[in-house]
């Protein structure tokens, strides 16, 4: 395609003047130097979009570590060099980071034996790519700035929606590309066409392959970015959570309860001002959601790779449908159960087993983190008793008594010790 005014006009709209400017630079720079240049990937595909981008990923067909010290030469800043990937990044004086890099022409060159055939450079570094939107360029040479590069058809499928992957095997090569595919479609509202859908359930059972580590990144940016609801039955769709060896019947359930999880946090934990709790549900809450509806928590031990997320996971898997919930009356009686659980296994509890009384249950939380110290151990060893394993439990009925309302001040609290102290 020809440099287009109205690919020129949208650049000029997404890029901030500065960027813009700098992009021309580039490509007054490459062009001294007989080097071609583009713009490529996900900022390409943002420009055509209409949404701001601000990872400036430039291919030069030549050294890119090269044009980069021309850059530093004639504009100042300075200059990261990555020997081993062919790389720069030009760190500009006022302050931007542009990556630069180098397609490797050695890797290119064709063995003797077989035919010459045309492919640009440009071309192979786009075909190893995910999806046709992801695959296109700008050429940012003098002669051809805003010349659009888009070998796949990339500029056709965002027209129709479309996340399209390159060839046959591009799943098989990087089952990353399915959660990549998901989260495009739920960026963008796209969906895969037939034949990437066909696919990537045909290579499902790839993505067990992954790591531990992969899983989890690709499942936060799954989690945060995307509805938690959609991404969930989305994942059941393609057969993701199966893979995980969560049964396809627990569709229903996952997502209703997912959506319970997050209304209870817009609706009630907003309100509880003083919660030792973030204000949404983490995406580990939503991964761990199918696993609990299928009785099969333990299957996500594997996936759990953070201290504190172990210990949330430890917390409700002890938690889970535990009998005790059923039994009190008043919320003290919860402490004595509860205390060492933090605000959010109980939480995640209270919606994914559907416990009863939930309101006391919040009214519960909620006092128990207004909880005042009125006495310390100090003041069980002025009042006789022997310190040992004992203070921690005494403190832990003061704390019932509190909740309960029986005490409410410091003097309570004295006389409260005082006839503890006599019952012994
Ligand atoms: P985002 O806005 O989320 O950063 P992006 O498309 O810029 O979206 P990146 O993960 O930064 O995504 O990747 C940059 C580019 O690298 C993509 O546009 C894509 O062309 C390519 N890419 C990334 N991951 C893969 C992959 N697994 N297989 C093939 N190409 C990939």
């Amino acid at each position: 395609t020809p440099p287009s005014t109205e690919l020129i006009n949208k650049m000029q709209k997404q890029l901030s003047g500065e960027a813009f400017q700098l992009l021309k630079e580039i490509g007054e720079t490459a062009s001294r130097i007989d080097m071609p240049v583009y713009l490529i990937g996900g900022i390409v595909r943002d420009i055509l979009l209409d949404r701001p981008n601000f990872d400036i990923d430039i291919v030069a067909e030549g050294n890119g570590i090269e044009l980069a010290n021309r850059l530093m030469e004639t504009h100042g800043g300075d200059v990261l060099e990555h020997e081993s990937f062919g790389t720069a990044t030009w760190n500009t004086p006022s302050g931007l980071s542009i990556d630069l890099v180098s397609s490797r022409l050695e890797y290119y060159e064709q063995p003797a034996a077989l035919p010459e055939i045309e492919t640009s450079v440009l071309e192979d570094d786009l075909q190893r790519r995910d999806f046709t939107i992801n695959a296109m360029a700008i050429r940012l040479n003098a002669e051809a700035f805003g010349e659009l590069i888009d070998p796949f058809g990339g500029q056709n499928d965002l027209r129709e929606k479309k996340i399209k992957i390159l060839h046959n095997i591009s799943f098989v090569e990087d089952p990353t590309r399915i959660f990549r595919a998901v989260r495009f479609e739920q960026r963008f509202g796209f969906s895969m066409d037939e034949q990437t859908e066909k696919l990537a359930l045909e290579s499902i059972d790839k993505v067990i392959h992954l790591s531990p580590q992969r899983i989890n990144e690709e499942m936060i940016r799954l989690f945060t970015e995307g509805s938690p609801q959609e991404v969930i039955r989305r994942l059941f769709e393609l057969n993701v959570w199966q893979q995980f060896g969560v049964h396809e019947k627990q569709l229903d359930a996952s997502v209703a309860t997912a959506e319970h999880l997050e209304q209870i946090y817009n609706e009630q934990v907003r309100k509880i001002t003083n919660l030792q709790i973030a204000e949404k549900p983490s995406w580990f809450n939503y991964f761990l959601l199918p696993f609990y509806c299928n009785d099969s928590l333990y299957a996500a031990e594997k996936f759990t790779l953070r201290k504190n997320r172990k210990k949330l996971l430890e917390e409700i898997m002890a938690l889970q449908r535990h009998e005790q919930w059923n039994e009190f009356t008043q919320i003290g009686d919860y402490h004595l159960f509860l205390h060492d659980y933090s605000d959010e296994a109980i939480l995640f509890t209270l919606v994914a087993d559907q416990v009863p009384h939930q309101g006391s249950v919040m009214e519960y939380l909620y006092h128990r983190n207004k909880l005042q110290n009125y006495l310390n151990g100090g003041d069980l060893v002025k009042a006789g008793l022997k310190p040992g394993p004992n203070f921690s439990k005494i403190l832990l009925h003061l704390e019932v008594s509190q909740l309960n309302g029986d005490v409410s001040t410091k003097e309570e609290a004295d006389q409260w010790l005082e006839e503890y102290v006599c019952t012994l």
